[in-house]
């Protein structure tokens, strides 16, 4: 079985790098991509243990971007490749940058949210948050302290683009991110397309021509039927195909490893030798 969509809590899952080896091992899991938001030091740990027990692990990454003006993922895959060192010092410096944007969002955001009353430290956040807190661990601690009933809550009040507690951040330009990934030699996958708030049909054109190479066809939030228009248009588009389950752990409790929403994943076995060959050239 392959998955290629997982987080540690080196970003917002709740398994540890270890944890989470164990857990691909006990599900059957052969081939884990590891893409954590905006970090490698979950693959970095992960991989030393993988090694251990017979498990290949892809190193990966899922950054947040903005496409005209919307919020949208984007997964880097082979970002170990061999084929471009100094690329990948490029990539991974570039990557500090992110982290540091948002270090200084974070800031911000507790200052803005002790604005609207709401008790909370950096400090608080922080130890939620491992090395890289983000505003799935705001939400966390805005649940732990009473201030909503459940995270959803915590973002449709207090987090979300649209919701009262909202600061910016520097987040990278959609086509920005895909150079960087494509500079360093590694595929650029346009994540769990259903979740774009634009018709993924009408702007493939678009981001096809600023370098993605990739769309995750394989999600647990995709229909069979969206999963089959998504293989579709990767047909149409010259694009290769990638899919996982996006685990995170207790953070999402309904979405098991490798297998998804009650089993409705089901990532091809060939899946990972077509990216190889491709990244090979
Ligand atoms: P950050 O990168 O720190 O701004 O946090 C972004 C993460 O927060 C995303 O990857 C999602 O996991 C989560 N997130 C953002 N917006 C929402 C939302 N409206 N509802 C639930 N989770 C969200
Ligand atoms: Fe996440
Ligand atoms: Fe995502
Ligand atoms: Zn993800």
């Amino acid at each position: 079985m392959i998955d290629l969509h997982s987080h540690t809590t080196a970003s917002d899952g709740t398994y540890s790098p270890a944890q989470l080896v164990d857990e691909a091992g006990r599900t059957g899991v052969r081939i884990l991509g590891i893409t954590d938001h905006d970090t490698f030091s979950g693959y970095d740990q992960a991989l030393p243990l993988a090694r251990q027990a017979g498990l290949e692990l892809v190193c990966g990454i899922e950054l947040s971007t903005k496409l005209h003006g919307h919020s949208v993922h984007l997964l880097g895959y082979f970002l170990n490749a061999f084929l471009n060192p100094d690329g990948l010092d490029v990539f991974r410096g570039w990557i500090g940058d992110l982290q540091a944007s948002r270090r200084e969002r974070n800031v911000r955001l507790v200052a803005r949210l002790r604005e609207l009353g709401l008790d909370i430290t950096l400090e608080e956040v922080r130890a939620r948050g491992g090395g890289m807190t983000g505003r799935p661990h705001f939400a966390q601690l805005l649940l732990e302290k009473g201030y909503v009933s459940n995270l959803q809550e915590a973002f449709d009040e207090y987090l979300d683009e649209a919701a009262k507690g909202y600061v910016t951040r520097r987040e990278p330009q959609f086509a920005e991110a895909v150079r960087h990934i494509r500079d360093a030699g590694a595929i650029a996958s346009l994540a769990h397309p259903v979740r774009l708030r634009e018709d993924a049909a009408a702007i493939l054109p678009e981001l096809r021509a600023a370098g993605l190479n990739a769309i995750e066809a394989y999600h647990s939030d995709h229909s069979p039927s969206q999963t089959a228009l998504y293989l579709e248009l990767a047909a149409q588009h010259g694009l290769l195909v990638t899919g996982g389950s996006d685990f995170h752990g207790a953070a999402k409790p309904e979405i098991a490893l490798g297998t998804g929403r009650g089993g409705n994943l089901k990532v091809p076995d060939d899946l990972v030798a077509r990216l190889r060959a491709s990244v090979a050239g």
